[in-house]
């Protein structure tokens, strides 16, 4: 479930509300997304893979809303943690290229 929005690392772009399938976040004022429907997420990590700054944190648990504060998220190092643990963003290598099969596929001619 969509936890955390970050306002000190958030640049405004809003990747997030574009990629959200089922449309859980506002365009904020100042420009940084607010979380308007957080029932509706449907813990995909959608937001938090394309959010270019590692602002957002997806919590695991799909069933309830744990609370998390941004300061405990940063704290724990929380903010962007799937987009790091699958290698997304400048200067990471995306898990997938160790995957066999998709350096397979490199050299398949289709
Ligand atoms: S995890 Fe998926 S459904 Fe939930 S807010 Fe992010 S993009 Fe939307
Ligand atoms: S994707 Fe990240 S930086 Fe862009 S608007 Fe959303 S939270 Fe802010």
């Amino acid at each position: 479930m969509i936890e955390v929005v970050s306002e000190s690392r958030c640049v405004s772009c809003n990747q997030c509300v574009s990629v959200c399938p089922t449309n859980v976040f506002d365009r904020g004022d100042d420009g940084i997304p607010v979380i308007a429907r957080q029932d509706e997420c449907q813990t995909c990590f959608m937001c938090e893979l394309y959010c270019p700054v590692d602002a957002l944190y997806v919590a695991p648990d799909s069933e309830q809303i744990i609370g998390i504060t941004e300061r405990e998220a940063e704290q724990q190092g929380l903010l962007g943690g799937y987009r790091e643990k699958v290698g997304w963003g400048k200067g990471r290598t995306p898990v997938a290229s160790h995957d066999y099969m998709y350096q397979l596929s490199k050299f398949a001619k289709f």
